[in-house]
């Protein structure tokens, strides 16, 4: 049983100047107007808000959470008004709670459309103040720990749906992972009672084995840390019920194959410790290749930071293990809510500060709504401020970039929907085609038979999906039109010569202009003709010519040629300049993987476009000279281009970790790595990586360069 000291206590471990008083005065004022309330336990009511602050405390949060967290059900279950809370505890505490209060009187639905539409409330109740659904998260825990005091089974499998519904998604959206497994665990065991009572009874038979493992693989990490001076706490832990559930079902796979796979957390000080602690797990066991995954280096958007790796452990098993520091660690327990906990040292951290202003503005722009009808509508979410959330007129949600129309919206409906969308409607008024979707909005489109996209889509769209929709359609209209034109042109041209087109197709006469001018059907040639990159004149004399000879290919080529050396210089999407012909396609030899910086050069091959090789790689050697053509890299660049080198090292602890953070310190991503000690002592490493250019590169092998023990590092060609 919690005590209000208990939670002051937690409170003072991690802030010592925490305003005490104000959270006894909360406590005393809960025990007050609660007074005589009970629990279903039997337990008084107050040990119900004592646990939430305990759960926030564990979380440490700011004493304004906490306070807020036992007053949580004043309002809603007690004589205690809106004005005695704003009085005695200051318009803060009355915020959080009154936000508690709207959420508490929602009603949750069995219907999809209903349950939708109180996710949607949740979501925009977390832009008044974020601890609101932080403490409902809290209440939700508690009121889940305490479910089996219900007496209806079917009250209890409904609350536990709703936990599933609705709160497990929010936790998992805010990063507060642990919550999540939490609710997860508890209400599996109420919603799918037959199949968490298996797993649970699979799970026990060995149960004492396991735990002996996880304590021999925590001692084997702990004892090799030490013996490298570095300090660490491991924490082992076997996978929860629901996701052992989850991932039998959503990969099909048998209770062993998951349950084999034990979760090892190691917690360092340093980012450094952290890739030095990577570089000696992986020389303890065998890391699978692919799996390892640096979050630190690429932290996910909830800042979720922490390096992730899988082994094959002391028993043939797989081990995972996530390699992170202390405060990576706060942080990914409190997920993004880490803005309010107290951080030791310093009050507000700069960059997490600058990080969330956009929750700051929420929070300075906050309205007194009356009515939850008005606090709805007028809400706007920002929490994740490149998104909006609309909906189906199904109570559907679905998550769009931030500046999406609702074209956008009707193809992620559907590609038929968005090429056949005439008009939308939002909220029940008609808007425009480009017109900005926001939060909230329920959007109908209307859409009609064979009716067409608009090349002027093009022009306000932002989705990839509608974009790439569109220009196909656009595309293929084009097709269409040359095919019919190119069609017209050479019947008029071979008319002309009193030959007949429509037969030399049908003889199969055709076929060899088809080849010779490098199209692969005759479809293909005729819109080559529409589009004017192929005469009609130089079908109709490849077809009156006798076959072909070598030395015609090589004219062929060389026409190909001077075209290329006539046109204008173009810049094609892949980032390559080709003096060349329009959609011409682009490739990079895979022998030696040029990157912008490189000096390069292209070879024509017919009908496959331009291949780009580094100058000097030894298959562009092989070549034909005469098909070369010049290509350069286009200004300002910024995709990332694949790329090898090779380390040839001294074998020694701590290796890998140096090679990885110095290549991840120059912004390279690592792509995989793989080692192989050729000797005893001498070990080749061999890093994909991927770099905007080769200055980067350069930077990467000249640091590399510099670490101890390092023979060679080049890249590979
Ligand atoms: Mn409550």
């Amino acid at each position: 049983m919690i005590r209000i000291n208990d939670i002051t206590d937690k409170v003072l471990d991690y802030n010592i100047d925490a305003d005490i008083d104000f959270i006894r005065r909360a406590y005393v004022y809960s025990a007050q107007v609660h007074q005589g309330q009970t629990r279903l336990s039997g337990e008084p009511y107050l040990m119900h808000p004592l646990e939430v602050a305990g759960i926030l405390a564990d979380m440490k949060f700011d004493e304004v959470s906490i306070a807020a967290a036992l007053l949580h059900d004043v309002i809603e279950d007690t004589w205690a008004s809106d004005e005695d809370l704003k009085e005695m505890f200051g318009e803060e505490v009355h915020i959080i709670v009154a936000g508690v209060t709207k959420l508490s009187v929602l009603t949750f639905g069995s219907s999809q459309e209903r349950e939708a539409e109180n996710i949607r409330k949740m979501i925009l109740a977390m832009a008044d103040d974020i601890r609101v659904i932080l403490i409902k998260l809290a209440d939700r825990l508690h009121n889940m720990r305490t479910l089996h005091f219900h007496k209806s089974d079917e009250k209890k499998r409904k609350i536990a749906q709703e936990t599933l519904d609705i709160y497990t998604p929010i936790a998992a959206r805010l990063g507060i992972y642990w919550i999540k497994s939490e609710l997860e665990n508890i209400a599996f065991k109420y919603t799918m009672p037959n199949e968490f009572r298996r797993i649970k009874s699979m799970v026990n038979t060995d149960k004492e084995d396991r735990m002996e493992y996880v304590e021999e693989v925590k001692n084997l990490i702990l004892d090799k840390m030490e013996k490298s001076g570095l300090g660490c706490e491991v924490f082992g832990r076997h996978k929860q019920y629901y996701s052992i559930f989850q991932k039998m079902v959503s990969q099909d796979l048998e209770f062993r194959e998951i349950y084999d796979l034990t979760a090892f957390r190691v917690i360092l000080e340093s980012i450094p410790q952290c890739y030095e602690a990577l570089g000696l797990i992986h020389s303890m066991w065998k890391p699978i290749p692919n799996k390892f995954k640096d979050y630190i280096g690429v932290p996910k958007p909830n800042m979720y930071q922490s390096l992730h790796t899988t082994m094959i452990g002391p028993y043939g098993e797989r081990i995972e293990i996530q390699i992170r520091t202390k405060e990576m660690d706060r942080v990914a327990k409190s997920g993004i809510a880490a803005h309010w906990t107290y951080k030791e040292g310093s009050k507000a951290d700069e960059k997490l500060n600058n990080q969330f202003t956009w929750i700051q503005n929420l929070l300075d722009t906050h309205q007194d709504y009356k009515d939850p009808k008005e606090f709805l509508e007028n809400v706007k979410i920002d929490l994740f401020p490149d998104d909006v959330y609309v909906f189906t007129p199904q109570g559907e949600i679905k998550n769009m970039p931030k500046g999406a129309c609702p074209v956008d919206f009707a193809y992620t409906i559907h590609t038929e929907v968005g090429n056949q969308c005439i008009g939308a409607k939002v909220n029940g008024r008609l808007v425009s085609l480009n017109h900005e979707l926001q939060t909230g909005d329920i959007v109908e489109i209307m859409t009609r038979k064979g009716s067409h996209p608009s090349k002027d889509w093009i022009n306000f769209v932002i989705t990839v999906k509608a974009r790439s929709r569109i220009r196909q359609w656009i595309k293929s209209q084009d097709t269409e039109r040359s095919l019919d034109l190119g069609r017209e042109m050479l019947d008029k041209t071979f008319k002309k010569k009193r030959l007949n087109f429509s037969t030399a197709i049908k003889s199969g006469e055709i076929d060899r202009v088809i080849e010779e001018l490098g199209y692969k059907n005759i479809d293909s040639l005729i819109t080559a003709v529409g589009y004017g990159k192929v005469t009609p004149l130089q079908v109709l004399g490849k077809f009156t010519q006798k076959p072909s000879t070598p030395e015609d290919q090589d004219k062929l080529l060389s026409k190909l040629m001077n075209r290329v050396a006539e046109k204008k210089k173009r810049i094609t999407e892949d980032g390559v300049m080709v003096k060349g012909l329009d959609d011409i396609l682009i490739r990079f030899g895979k022998c030696c993987s040029p990157v912008p910086g490189d000096s390069i050069i292209g070879y024509i091959t017919i009908g496959q476009g331009v291949t780009v090789h580094r100058i000097g790689c030894k298959s562009a050697l092989k070549m034909n000279p005469d098909r070369s053509v010049d290509v350069e890299w286009a200004d300002g660049i910024t995709e990332s281009y694949p790329v090898t080198i090779e380390v040839k090292a001294m074998d020694r602890v701590g290796l890998l970790a140096d090679l990885s953070l110095s290549i991840s310190k120059n912004n390279a991503n690592i792509l995989s790595a793989n080692t192989e000690i050729k000797s005893t002592s001498v070990s080749f490493c061999f890093f994909k990586i991927t770099v905007d250019g080769t200055d980067r590169l350069d930077r990467v092998l000249n640091d590399i360069k510099k670490i101890r023990s390092i023979q060679e590092v080049k890249r590979v060609t």
